[in-house]
């Protein structure tokens, strides 16, 4: 069993370090928030004064914090960052969805420094993070993901080599660009068959057999009735909230515009995202709550 330090213990963070507690590891956990941390405790880890502390004596370090500039400052800080704290060859798991350049930065920051560290970002949400049954998207070297492989198996369902560093942030990226775009068709096929005359249910028997089939209908339905488990048939309460969407959405349209890629679709999808997120309490919602706003817009 390792010792293992965790920073960033909040929706996603708490659950997956209770996971790892359960696994038998020893946690040492830090996070700016009391709250986060005296959570953490109860879980089973110990408390750390600071990040820099918890990594102190681990041979495994993981983040999950929410964007490209706090994994950069907690990483790489004036002091040294994670990156100093940590012991040498200590392996570095990056469990966050940022963009590709800060990935790629902090891993070269940490290959100069010795240690070894791979970007792992997760699909699935907090039901998937308190489960134990998310799935991790993994770039780095083949040695340094082998070695993260065990501690990602106690928090997920499936571990993905996706390449080199930063790869799993480009998978995570496109993926959710591919989901935006998919719910928002589904969004628009459902309000059309409304103003046709053609009941939800029957479209839905129809697609969920046919071409149109895809997890956005048939998990993930954005009208109440057809899959009882979506968030429509609770109001839109998330699951995986509209400003998650818009945040992933606007890295896939930052990583576009750097590669030179043109991507008229997810940049559609992300403007529509933005304006819903605008409304108010739209960001709050599940993404899948945007067909109010197709709806009402049509
Ligand atoms: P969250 O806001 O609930 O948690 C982030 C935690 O990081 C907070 O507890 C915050 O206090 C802590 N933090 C921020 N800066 C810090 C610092 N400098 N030092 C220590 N702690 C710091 O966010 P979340 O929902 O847990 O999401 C975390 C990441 O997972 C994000 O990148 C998000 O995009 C990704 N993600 C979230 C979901 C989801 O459904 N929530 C799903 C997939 C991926």
């Amino acid at each position: 069993m390792a010792t293992i330090a965790f920073v960033g213990l909040g929706n996603m963070g708490g659950p997956m370090l209770a996971n790892l507690v359960k696994a038998g590891h020893a946690l040492h956990a830090f996070d700016l928030s009391q709250d986060a941390l005296a959570r953490a405790e109860t879980a089973g880890a110990t408390r750390a004064a600071t990040a820099a502390e918890a990594a102190a004596a681990a041979e495994v370090v993981i983040t999950m914090l929410p964007a490209g500039q706090h994994v950069r400052q907690v990483y790489m800080d004036e002091s040294g960052g994670l990156i100093g704290a940590a012991p040498k060859g200590a392996l570095l798991i990056d469990c966050s969805t940022i963009d590709v350049d800060s990935a790629r930065a902090v891993a070269a920051a940490a290959a100069d420094a010795g240690q070894r560290m791979v970007d792992a970002p997760v699909s699935g949400g907090v039901g998937a993070a308190e489960a134990g049954t998310l799935t991790f998207m993994v770039g780095g070297a083949d040695d340094a993901v082998e070695a993260a492989r065990p501690i990602l198996e106690a928090m997920g369902k499936a571990v993905v080599h996706t390449g080199g560093p930063g790869t799993g942030q480009a998978a995570k990226i496109c993926n959710n660009m591919m989901l935006g775009i998919q719910m928002l068709s589904v969004c628009e096929a459902f309000m059309l068959a409304k103003r046709l005359g053609l009941d939800a249910q029957k479209l839905f028997d129809v697609s969920s057999r046919a071409s149109g089939q895809c997890w956005s209908l048939t998990t993930y339905c954005p009208v109440p009735g057809p899959v009882p488990t979506s968030p429509a048939n609770r109001d839109y309460k998330a699951g995986f909230t509209a400003a998650m969407m818009l945040k992933d959405l606007k890295l896939a349209q930052q990583a576009a515009a750097v590669s030179g890629a043109a991507t008229p679709l997810g940049g559609l999808a992300e403007s529509l995202y933005a304006v819903f997120c605008n409304h108010e309490g739209g960001g709050t919602l599940d993404f899948s709550g945007i067909i109010q706003m197709i709806e009402g817009d049509a």
